[in-house]
């Protein structure tokens, strides 16, 4: 979001002042060509914009090729000790390739990698993760999250050497602290794109939980440009996740639904009406900030920041724009009003979008 380099990866820009990219990774097997193109649809029509497949060995090359060919957003291979396969996905038509460096092995196969990544203008993702910390950092007796930022420094210099800027470094740790000052660390070093994520954070609740609060704490340092929420199970999960928490952050446009914790004072059923907006607005990608009160007494004044909001009265509700009231509905009408204003709302949003 705020790194000093742009790279593309095909004809999405990472980096600069550019949006921040939400990506995931299938789950498939590789091999089954028509299920992995089936589940990378289903993530580019969740709002994934990247897609990372995995490619294990040679054999997968042939349906990779297939998949980036289909493919309508790039496909960014993910590869682990072989440069022949990091070459093979290149020229199968990989958008961008993550390899580590350090388990590629000896120097001569990185250049060859390098080499075919610049003949097809392609970047490459280098990086470290908690779990792979280089030995001679962790001997220092330094900071983990130094160790770890230091490890993926070095694979960055390897890419600096080889002279190939076209990178983005990507720093995970499963420590939410660690994975935070790793990044803040090195995105004080280095100018190029970061992708951030919480490496395996769990099962979903945990997952959610984990990622918002170290990504979060990350984006709004302005550190990330890209994303991953690493969500065990199905990857629409993580897409989903990703662009909540953008959107919730400002970072995307989107509804974003201001309700009320309830409490003594509550007049209506805020949970009901809060689900109902969220039903209303689905698939919108304006922003639109909705507030659902359960009373006026601190409604209107606590949601003053809302497009549009209602508080519940004695006798229903009230319905607010910027926070002044602009008309009181009974019980009866109140569900089917709220949601007449809303949809004006939406088609005004719209209107002034399209004309702009
Ligand atoms: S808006 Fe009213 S009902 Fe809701 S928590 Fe505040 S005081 Fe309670």
């Amino acid at each position: 979001m705020f790194s000093k380099y742009t790279v593309f990866v095909k004809n999405v820009p990472i980096g600069g002042h550019n949006p921040v990219v939400i990506q995931s990774m299938t789950n498939t097997n590789t091999l089954d060509t028509e299920k992995t193109i089936k589940q990378i649809i289903n993530l580019s029509n969740a709002g994934a914009e990247i897609v990372r497949v995995s490619v294990r060995t040679l054999d997968d090359i042939p349906s990779f090729k297939k998949i980036c060919e289909i493919s309508s957003i790039p496909i960014v291979a993910d590869i682990h000790f072989d440069y022949k396969v990091a070459i093979e996905s290149i020229k199968a038509g990989a958008s961008k390739i993550r390899i580590n460096p350090g388990n590629i092995g000896s120097l001569w196969k990185v250049k060859e990698v390098v080499k075919v990544a610049k003949d097809y203008n392609i970047p490459i993702r280098v990086g470290a993760n908690s779990g792979s910390i280089k030995k001679e950092f962790e001997i220092l007796n330094m900071p983990r999250f130094k160790a770890l930022a230091e490890s993926a420094l070095e694979e960055v210099k390897v890419m600096e050497e080889l002279e190939f800027n076209n990178i983005i470094i990507s720093i995970k740790s499963t420590d939410a602290k660690e994975n935070f000052l790793a990044n803040k660390y090195i995105s004080e070093k280095v100018p190029y794109p970061l992708h951030i994520g919480i490496t395996e954070a769990g099962i979903y609740e945990d997952a959610l939980i984990l990622s918002s609060a170290g990504l979060g704490a990350l984006l709004l340092n302005n550190i990330g440009d890209t994303i991953r929420i690493s969500i065990a199970g199905d990857p629409i999960k993580e897409v989903l996740a990703a662009k909540k928490l953008l959107t919730l952050l400002g970072f995307k446009k989107g509804p974003r639904i201001i309700a009320c914790p309830t409490c003594a004072r509550t007049e209506i059923n805020v949970e009901y009406l809060a689900n109902k907006v969220k039903e209303w607005t689905k698939n919108i990608d304006e922003d639109i900030n909705v507030a659902v009160m359960g009373c006026v007494v601190n409604g209107p004044g606590e949601a003053k920041h809302a497009d549009i909001g209602i508080a519940g009265t004695k006798t229903g509700g009230a319905i607010f724009i910027n926070g002044e009231i602009a008309e009181t509905v009974l019980f009866e009408k109140l569900e089917e009003t709220f949601k007449k204003y809303i949809k004006n709302l939406i088609s005004e949003r719209k209107k002034i979008n399209t004309d702009s």
